[in-house]
C-alpha cells in the first residue's frame, strides 16, 4: 500500500469517533469500578489486642465475634429439631450470655433465660397459607437494663441461631448472633452512658422453620407487652455490607436515628418497596415481629452474593472480621442512641406516615417523610415540563423557525425516544429469549460480567438507534444538529417528569430514583438557558451534570446484580431468568445512558459508535458459550438441588393400603433442572413429571415439606425407587375416637408421633366442611382448591428433643348429602437433620453420582393418607 494512502487509512480509523467509542464505555466501566470498589471496601475489623487502646474504647470487637461464630458453627448444622440446635447451641449461648453477665459493671442489670415455649399461629399466604404449630420452641431472651434508669420500655433485638438443612449457617445467621452478644458486652461494660429503655436480646431457636421462634416470644413471653420498637437482624449472603431495607411500617423517627447515628449507610426505599410488594419471595422473622408483635421495626440483612445462603458451604471461613465490623459499628451506634430515645417511651405518637430514603455512596443517608416526598416529586416535575417549554421558545426565536414546526419536531423527538426505549428493551428480551432457547440461560450467574454485553450493550444499542436514524431521514433546515439533541434529551427529560408524577400519584416512594436525573438535568438546563446554550458549550455542562446521577444508577446497579442475580439459583424452573436480566439491565441501562444516547446525532461515522456495540456484544456473547458462561461453579455458586427420598402409603376408607411405594423426588431450582442433571446423570433421564398424580392424590401424594412447593409441581420431577427409605423415628399414626358434638358435625380425635418436623394435610370431601381442630382458634382460609375441595395445611415442629405423641381432633361439618367418608387426612414426616447413615444405599449411589458444582440437600420423607 502506498505510504499516502496508507496514512489516508490511519486518519480514517484514529478520529474523534473513536476516541469517543474509547473513552465512553472506559470512563462508564471506569466510574462503575470505582462505586463497586467503595461498596465492596469493609473497615479492618478491631482486635482483642487493640480493646485496651483508647482509640478503640467502647467500640464493637469483630475478633471475638469471629472467635464466637468459630464456635457456634462447630458442631455443623444446628437445624431446629435437632440435637446441635436444641442442646448444644442452646448451652452454648447460654453460657456465653453468662459469661457476658457475670462480667457486667455493676450499673447493670443483666437477667437471661430459656424460653420454652408452645403454640401456634396462621401465616396467611396466597393460595398455600400455613397453619404453624409448635411445641417447646427455645428462645434464649436476656434483658440489659441500667439500674435507676430504667424507663420499662425496650428495644428489641432478633436473630435466630437455628440454620436451613445441611448449612452451618454461619452467615445464616450466625453473623447477626455473634454481632449480636458482642453488642450486649460492650453495651454491659461502657460507664457512665446513659440508657433509659432497656434492650432485650432474643435469640431465637426456630426462624427457618416458619419462623415459630419469634412467634413464641411475641406471644409466650412476659417481657414481650414492654418492647417499645424492634431490630431484627438476618442474613441471605456470606458477608459484604449489610442493607437495612425495611423500617416502619410508619413511625418514620427510626430512620432519622438511623440516619443519625449510622456510621455507614446503606438503605434504600426501594429495598423496602420490592419486598413489601412480595416481589422477593423471602419471608422473615420482620414480618412476625411486625405483625404479631405490632411493634415499629427495622430490617437488616447482608443480602449481597447470596450463593452459599442455605448451603453447606455457609460456614466459618465465608466471613469477614470486616463484615462483622461493619455491622458491629453501625448497630452498636443506633442501638445505644435508640435506647436513649424519648420516642420509646411514648411510641404511639410517633406513628406518621412512611419515609422515603436512600443512602448516597454509604457517605450519607437522606431521608424525608412520605409527603415531603409527594410535594418535591410534583413540584420538579411541573418545574421539568416548565423548562422544556421555556426551551422550546428559545429555540424558536433564537432560531428563528416557526412554532408549530418546533412543536411538531419536539414531539416527533419525543415519540422517536418512546419508540427507542422500546427498540431497545426489545432487543435485550429477544437476547434473553434465544440465548434461553439454545439452553445458554444464566450465562451470567457466576460471570455477572457478561451481563453488561448481552443485555445493557443491546438496550443502548436501541436507545441510540432511534435518533440515529430519524436524524439520518428526516433533514430539517430550521434547526442544526445540536438543536435537534437537545429536543431528544428534552424528550428524555419529559419520559422522566411524566413518570415521576405519575409514580408518586401513584403512591410509589421508590419514584425518588428519578430525582437524579431530573435535579440535576433541571439545574444544567437552566445554566444553558442562561447561557442561551452556546455552541458546544453546553454539552460539556450537560455532561458534568451527568456524573452524580451516572454515579448513583452505578451503585444501584451493583446493588441489585449483587441481590437478584444469585436468587435466580433459588427460584424455580417454569420461567426464564434471562428475561427477567434483561428487563433488569434495560431499565438500568436507560437511568444511566438514557440522558447521553442522543449525542450519536452529533457523530460523523456512526459506523464506529454501532460498530462498537456490535462488537461488545458479539464478544460477549462468544465468551458466554464458553466454560466461563457455564453458571455453576463448585465452591462458590453451586447449583443448588433438592432430592428426596420418599415413602409414600395410601388407605383405603376401610384401613387397607390402596397405593405404597418409594420414590426419589426432585423439586427443580433453577432453568437448568433437570435438563442439566440429565446429561450427567443417567439414571435421572428416567425422570417423569408429577403429572396425573396431583388429580389423583392430594398434594400430588408427595410428602412436602413446605406446602407452597406444591405451586411448582407442574414442573417437579421424580424417579421410581427399589429400595425404601430408612427413617430413624417411624411415625406412629393412630385413629383414637369419634364423637358427635351435635347432629351432622362429626369431632374424630387421632394420635401421632414422628420427627421434629411433621405436617398435615386436611381435605374435607365435597359437601363437608371444616369447623374446628386443633392447630388454631380460627380456621384458616383454604389453600389452593384440589378437586373442589379445601385444603389445609399444618405444619407440625417439636422442639427440646421432645417427640412424645401428640393427640388432635378434627371437626367436620356435614352439610349435604351422605357417606360415612368426610375428609381426606395426609400425614407427612421429614428427617431433615439426622445422620446420613439413615441414607439407603440406593439413595446414597444416587446421590454420588451428583456433579462436583451441584448443591444437594437429600433427605427421607414420609407420608401417610388417610380418608376417614
Ligand atoms: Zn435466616
Amino acid at each position: 500500500m502506498p505510504y499516502a494512502e496508507g496514512k489516508k487509512l490511519l486518519t480514517y480509523i484514529f478520529n474523534l469517533e473513536l476516541l469517543w467509542c474509547v473513552l465512553g464505555p472506559g470512563v462508564g466501566i471506569g466510574i462503575y469500578f470505582l462505586t463497586y470498589w467503595n461498596w465492596n471496601s469493609l473497615p479492618s475489623g478491631v482486635h482483642l489486642a487493640d480493646e485496651s487502646h483508647r482509640s478503640t474504647d467502647g467500640r464493637f470487637v469483630a475478633e471475638r465475634a469471629l472467635y464466637d461464630l468459630g464456635a457456634l458453627t462447630s458442631r455443623g448444622p444446628r437445624v431446629a429439631g435437632s440435637e446441635t440446635n436444641e442442646r448444644f447451641a442452646v448451652d452454648l449461648l447460654h453460657g456465653a450470655v453468662a459469661t457476658i453477665a457475670r462480667a457486667a459493671l455493676p450499673e447493670y442489670d443483666v437477667t437471661y433465660e430459656t424460653q420454652r415455649v408452645n403454640g401456634s399461629y396462621i401465616l396467611d399466604y396466597e393460595d398455600y397459607p400455613i397453619t404453624s404449630y409448635y411445641r417447646n420452641v427455645q428462645n434464649i431472651v436476656v434483658s440489659v437494663v441500667r439500674r435507676g434508669s430504667f424507663s420499662g420500655k425496650y428495644l428489641l433485638l432478633n436473630a435466630h441461631f437455628d440454620s436451613a438443612v445441611t448449612s452451618p449457617g454461619a452467615g445464616d445467621d450466625g453473623t447477626m448472633v455473634v454481632v449480636m452478644l458482642e453488642l450486649m458486652r460492650q453495651l454491659t461494660q461502657t460507664a457512665g452512658s446513659s440508657m433509659q429503655h432497656g434492650v432485650l436480646f432474643l435469640f431465637n431457636g426456630c426462624e427457618e422453620n416458619t419462623m415459630q421462634g419469634a412467634h413464641g416470644f411475641v406471644r409466650g413471653h412476659p417481657l414481650a407487652q414492654s418492647v417499645a420498637a424492634f431490630i431484627n437482624l438476618d442474613v441471605a449472603a456470606n458477608g459484604g455490607r449489610e442493607i437495612m431495607f425495611q423500617s416502619g411500617p410508619n413511625y418514620p423517627f427510626l430512620m432519622a436515628y438511623y440516619r443519625d447515628h449510622v456510621q455507614r449507610p446503606y438503605a434504600n426505599t426501594l429495598g423496602e418497596e420490592v419486598f413489601q410488594m412480595g416481589l422477593v419471595p423471602s419471608f422473615t422473622d420482620y414480618e412476625t415481629l411486625s405483625k404479631q408483635g405490632g411493634w415499629p421495626g427495622l430490617d437488616f440483612a447482608l443480602s449481597s452474593y447470596g450463593y452459599l445462603y442455605h448451603t453447606a458451604l455457609d460456614a466459618r471461613e465465608t466471613i469477614s472480621a470486616g463484615t462483622l465490623q461493619h455491622i458491629g459499628d453501625n448497630l452498636l451506634g443506633l442501638v445505644r442512641a435508640l435506647s436513649n430515645a424519648d420516642e420509646l417511651g411514648s411510641i404511639r405518637d410517633h406513628r406518621e406516615g412512611t419515609a422515603v430514603f436512600f443512602d448516597f455512596m454509604h457517605l450519607f443517608l437522606v431521608y424525608y417523610t412520605e409527603t415531603t416526598g409527594m410535594i418535591v416529586n410534583i413540584v420538579l416535575g411541573v418545574l421539568s415540563l416548565a423548562l422544556i417549554i421555556g426551551t422550546l421558545f428559545m429555540i424558536m426565536r433564537k432560531e428563528g423557525a416557526v412554532g408549530t414546526n418546533v412543536l411538531f419536531e419536539a414531539g416527533m423527538a419525543l415519540i422517536v425516544q418512546t419508540l427507542s426505549i422500546v427498540l431497545g428493551a426489545g432487543l435485550s428480551v429477544l437476547v434473553a429469549v434465544i440465548f434461553d432457547a439454545c439452553g445458554r440461560s444464566m450465562s451470567w450467574f457466576t460471570s455477572t460480567w457478561l451481563l453488561f454485553g448481552l443485555y445493557f450493550v443491546p438496550c443502548i444499542s436501541g436507545l441510540t438507534l432511534g435518533p440515529f436514524l430519524y436524524v439520518h431521514f428526516r433533514k430539517i433546515p430550521f434547526l442544526h444538529d445540536q438543536g435537534r439533541v437537545i429536543l431528544f434529551l428534552h424528550a428524555q427529560h419529559c419520559i422522566y417528569a411524566f413518570l415521576l408524577i405519575t409514580l408518586s400519584i401513584g403512591g410509589i416512594r421508590s419514584a425518588f430514583v428519578l430525582l437524579f436525573p431530573i435535579i440535576f438535568y433541571c439545574a444544567t438546563t437552566i445554566i444553558n438557558m442562561i447561557i442561551q446554550f452556546r455552541l458546544r458549550v453546553w454539552i460539556y455542562v450537560h455532561l458534568a451534570g451527568q456524573l452524580v446521577p451516572v454515579i448513583y444508577f452505578c451503585t444501584l446497579t451493583v446493588t441489585l446484580f449483587a441481590v437478584f442475580v444469585p436468587m435466580t439459583g433459588r427460584s424455580s424452573n417454569s420461567s426464564n431468568p434471562d428475561l427477567q436480566m434483561a428487563l433488569f439491565s434495560s431499565l438500568l441501562a436507560l437511568l444511566l445512558v438514557g440522558l447521553l444516547t442522543p449525542f450519536v446525532v452529533l457523530f460523523r461515522r456512526k459506523l464506529f459508535v454501532f460498530g462498537t456495540f456490535l462488537l461488545m456484544f458479539l464478544v460477549t456473547a462468544i465468551v458466554a458459550a464458553t466454560p466461563e458462561g457455564f453458571p455453576f461453579r463448585e465452591r462458590t455458586s453451586p447449583q443448588r438441588y433438592y432430592i428426596f427420598h420418599q415413602q409414600r402409603n395410601f388407605y383405603w376408607p376401610n384401613g387397607t393400603l390402596r397405593d405404597s411405594g418409594a420414590i426419589y423426588y426432585l423439586h427443580p431450582q433453577d432453568r437448568h433442572t433437570p435438563a442439566l442433571l440429565q446429561s450427567e446423570v443417567p439414571e435421572w433421564s428416567a425422570a417423569r413429571l408429577l403429572g396425573d398424580e396431583c388429580e389423583r392424590e392430594l398434594y400430588c401424594g408427595i410428602p412436602f415439606y413446605i406446602n407452597r412447593y406444591h405451586r411448582q409441581s407442574g414442573s417437579s420431577y421424580w424417579l421410581p425407587a427399589v429400595e425404601p427409605p430408612i427413617f430413624p423415628e417411624q411415625v406412629i399414626f393412630q385413629f383414637v375416637s369419634r364423637e358427635s358434638p351435635a347432629p351432622g358435625r362429626h369431632r374424630l380425635f387421632f394420635r401421632v408421633q414422628g420427627p421434629s418436623h411433621m405436617s398435615l394435610y386436611v381435605s374435607p370431601l365435597a359437601g363437608r366442611k371444616l369447623v374446628g381442630w386443633s392447630f388454631s382458634d380460627r380456621i384458616p382460609p383454604s389453600g389452593k382448591r384440589w378437586n373442589g375441595q379445601d385444603v389445609y395445611f399444618v405444619n407440625f415442629f417439636s422442639g427440646s428433643l421432645d417427640l412424645a405423641p401428640f393427640t388432635f381432633y378434627i371437626e367436620i361439618e356435614q352439610e349435604v348429602g351422605t357417606g360415612d367418608s368426610h375428609f381426606y387426612l395426609s400425614v407427612v414426616a421429614q428427617y431433615m437433620h439426622h445422620d446420613t447413615v439413615y441414607r439407603a444405599r440406593e439413595f446414597q449411589s444416587l446421590l454420588n453420582k451428583m456433579p462436583n458444582y451441584a448443591h444437594t440437600v437429600a433427605y427421607p420423607g414420609y407420608l401417610e393418607s388417610w380418608i376417614f
